[in-house]
């Protein structure tokens, strides 16, 4: 049968880079994925009003899935994981408007985790035109005062997100009694986003909101929708603290003929691992597409990147230019970012819509669900941190059944890691979401809002969790709690009988909610202010404001560069302005690990493998300022070392380690078989072996931990006091953990594999950003022995480690 080949604007593309080699895998997703709609009735069980609604909106059938959804929402916690563009806010949308339609005094909650993303689905809803019976409000940062007691009210779905019912809505739970008392739906969109230490918090959010629901005599029903990830039913259950949790990923949807395409920048120098920069690679890409006539969306990971890659595209449009066209295509070609005012973003979304552009260039502000309509290629510019939301960025190509879904390759380990093996990472089951609840200082602080919010007792651990009454015993001793006999619960019933000790705050005037911030692991932050406008950008933990936000730092907030310019450690605030320099910066750190508390252990590829709470103190020491090189070549150069002078800091947290066998040489004991690895990890490259081998590990973590490397730290000594011997460390970088490590803990061979995977296959000679030099290492990258580590890997995984390491290293 001869193979049919469809003429596509970007086949003559494809075919050169096949020819050159910097395409390094093609896939054709209607080979395997694709197939056509599964349309079904729908159900007929919902009410007459929706079922008309839908009608008017010229919907005859739905996607399977989505009455699926529907039927599944009447019965059981449900999450929905079907694919970018299947119509997913329908499959929640639905069993509400159901509810709402025959019940007038019912309630809905909507969470969304951007405000964006909250007013796209207003608009979604009011599309239904039940104005009768659906009255949906937005309720956030920006509802103006005036409005609000009206929204309380009046509204029977509210939409907001997670921060605000946090601390605007769980707290003046009497304000929102109506809502309370009759809340039969929670609607968790985009229910990935919460993981790591957003997730840790939500969970707890989430956890007080069903405890006030029960106070106020309601038990909403919980709907999810998620992108693809490995656990989408542990996600649910450990956000909402719900079991049996129904999972609906059967897309009925119709899936697009995509082509996707692996593009991995030239070697410029092989023994360096030094490649053409991604971004001039993907300028020329993009200005070979739109010429050729697709309609596309590049996705960037910085509002700087945005912009660059924007003027490069320009130029390269300008320039190369035969039929005199260049100008007028470089003007069909826009960047869009954060920043943006919502008026500014609907018009260029529309202008996207109507096909009066060409390409959009973006950071991750358009990867949540908003509807920009149909296009026909997504080009994503370095590894994103996670296949899931690399897919969900593909996942806005495909036009008319057809589309181009390209990922550009950057130097970073991961990027390469990908390149070398993109059947692995296309087939992978996708990174597993991880959070956890329990985190002490996250779950501790949400017991003092939770405790504002209704004397704690006997029945909370339905909600709260079994040990929740220890964790309050600890409060009480540090003073944030007292005991005390009886109480009226949240929403008035008095507590009696024998279980009716309570906790209450210590302060009767406190607003716990205040402290807490969902974005930081610690109480304990840092503010950041911009100088210049005198604007709050944010905050950052406490334990990492030293190293982020010392004096000199480049800092990087939604995408955008500020340089610090003075970190005032009284006040806790860093003094940031504005950044448009070249280069970036590096802290240079001295770290220990303390071992507070052993809590698994196991043996695993000949090592003792440890989990447990360790203390990690840190100081810096300087930092090193580095320039990009310039667009085309890749590589880094160093321009200087500027000291600093900061204190000691300090925190707790979760990390795993590894402890080495050691060989007794020294004593010239020859029945055990040392000498072997005492000879081919020489002496001096001991603590380049075991550092490379850390900064391995740490790249490939977020295979399988959804999570940033910036999250993980990591140390590597040839003599731990406590262990006494050569061991590496991994740890959760931030204060009290959220559950990374203890992951790595439970899948730590195939940490290791993937880890030997990365070093042994870079081409590199002795380590280079691809496989063992980390952006972020507190040592500067030295030592680093590629060799040692990928001797010290090969090792642990081929048989059962013999004692590795001479005593004499020691
Ligand atoms: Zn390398
Ligand atoms: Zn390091």
């Amino acid at each position: 049968m001869a193979i049919q080949r469809t003429i596509e604007p970007w086949s003559a593309l494809l075919d050169e880079a096949r020819a050159d080699g910097r395409l390094v895998r093609e896939a054709r997703e209607d080979w395997a994925g694709s197939h056509a709609a599964k349309l079904v009735e729908p159900p007929s069980e919902m009410h007459q009003e929706v079922l008309a609604a839908l009608a008017r909106l010229g919907i005859e059938r739905l996607y399977s899935h989505q009455a699926e959804a529907v039927h599944s929402a009447w019965e059981a916690p449900t999450i929905v994981t079907t694919g970018t563009a299947s119509g997913k806010s329908m499959c929640f949308n639905l069993p509400t408007l159901d509810v709402l339609c025959r019940d007038p005094r019912a309630r809905a909650l909507y969470l969304y985790p951007t405000k964006a993303l909250a007013q796209d689905q207003a608009r979604a809803l009011a599309s239904f035109g039940l104005t009768k019976q659906v009255r949906p409000a937005i309720y956030d940062g920006d509802t103006p005062r005036e409005a609000r007691a009206d929204i309380r009210r009046r509204a029977n779905i509210v939409l907001t997100n997670p921060d605000m019912l946090h601390v605007g809505i769980l707290p003046n739970h009497p304000a929102w009694a109506e809502l309370f008392a009759n809340l039969a739906i929670v609607v968790v969109d985009e229910a990935h986003v919460y993981r790591g230490v957003f997730g840790s918090h939500v969970a707890n959010v989430l956890r007080r909101l069903r405890r006030i629901a029960a106070a106020y005599g309601t038990t909403p029903r919980f709907l999810l929708t998620s992108a693809t990830i490995a656990n989408p039913v542990e996600l649910a259950e450990r956000l909402t603290g719900l079991e049996d949790v129904s999972l609906i990923d059967q897309d009925g949807s119709p899936a697009p003929g995509r082509q996707i395409a692996i593009w991995n920048p030239p070697l410029r120098n092989a023994a360096l691992g030094a490649r053409r920069s991604a971004l001039a690679e993907a300028a020329e890409l993009l200005a070979r597409l739109v010429r050729d006539g697709a309609r596309l969306i590049c996705f960037m990971k910085s509002r700087k990147g945005v912009e660059v890659l924007h003027k490069l595209v320009v130029a390269d449009l300008e320039s190369a230019d035969p039929q005199g066209t260049g100008p007028e295509l470089a003007k069909l070609v826009a960047p869009y970012r954060a920043g943006y005012t919502p008026q500014q973003r609907r018009e260029l979304e529309g202008r996207l819509v109507r096909g009066e552009l060409r390409a959009v260039i973006t950071t991750d502000a358009l990867e949540l669900g908003i509807d920009i309509g149909e296009l026909d290629a997504a080009v994503v510019v370095t590894f994103p941190g996670t296949v899931a939301s690399l897919r969900q960025m593909w996942g806005r190509a495909g036009r008319r059944g057809r589309g181009l879904a390209v990922y550009v390759a950057g130097e970073d380990a991961l990027d390469q890691f990908f390149c070398r093996h993109p059947d692995d990472f296309l087939e992978r089951p996708v990174e597993a979401a991880i959070l956890d609840h329990e985190s002490s200082l996250i779950y501790r602080g949400h017991l003092l809002c939770a405790a504002h919010e209704g004397p704690l007792s006997h029945d909370d651990a339905e909600f709260l969790g079994p040990r929740w009454e220890a964790h309050a015993e600890v409060m009480l001793s540090s003073g944030e709690l007292r005991r005390r006999a009886g109480g009226t619960r949240a929403g008035g019933t008095r507590l009696t009988g024998p279980a009716n000790t309570t906790y209450v705050l210590r302060q009767p005037g406190a607003y716990p909610a205040a402290e807490v911030s969902l974005r930081s692991a610690s109480p304990e932050h840092f503010t950041i202010v911009d100088v210049a406008s005198g604007e709050l950008l944010g905050s950052t933990e406490a334990a990492r404001a030293h190293s982020t936000v010392h004096e000199g730092a480049i800092y990087l907030h939604l995408g955008r560069s500020y340089e610090v310019r003075e970190l005032d450690l009284d006040r806790r605030r860093a003094l940031v302005a504005p950044f448009d320099g070249d280069w970036y910066t590096q802290p240079k750190r001295e770290t220990d690990t303390t071992i507070e508390r052993l809590l698994d252990r196991r043996d695993a590829l000949g090592v003792t493998l440890s989990f447990g709470e360790v203390a990690v103190t840190e100081t810096v020491l300087a930092y090193q300022r580095k320039r990009v090189a310039d667009h085309g070549a890749g590589g880094h150069t160093i321009i200087d070392l500027v000291a600093l002078d900061l204190p000691e800091t300090s925190f707790s947290t979760q990390a795993l380690w590894f402890e080495l066998p050691i060989g007794d040489t020294a004593a010239g004991s020859d029945d055990r078989p040392t000498r072997a690895l005492a000879n081919t990890i020489p002496l001096e490259s001991l603590l380049g072996a075991l550092h490379a081998t850390e900064h391995a590990q740490i790249a490939v973590l977020p295979l399988i931990a959804m999570c940033d490397r910036w999250d993980i730290g990591g140390l590597s000594t040839n003599l731990h006091p406590q262990t006494s011997g050569a061991t590496i460390f991994i740890y959760d970088g931030h204060p009290g953990g959220i559950g990374i490590t203890r992951t790595a803990f439970a899948r730590f061979e195939e940490l290791c594999r993937d880890a030997h995977r990365l070093i042994a296959e870079c081409p590199c000679t002795s380590g280079c950003p691809s496989c063992v030099q980390s952006p972020k290492c507190g040592n500067l990258n030295e030592p680093l022995s590629k060799a040692g580590a990928r001797m010290l890997l090969e090792r642990m995984l081929t048989d059962t480690l013999e004692p590795v390491l001479p005593a004499a290293a020691l």
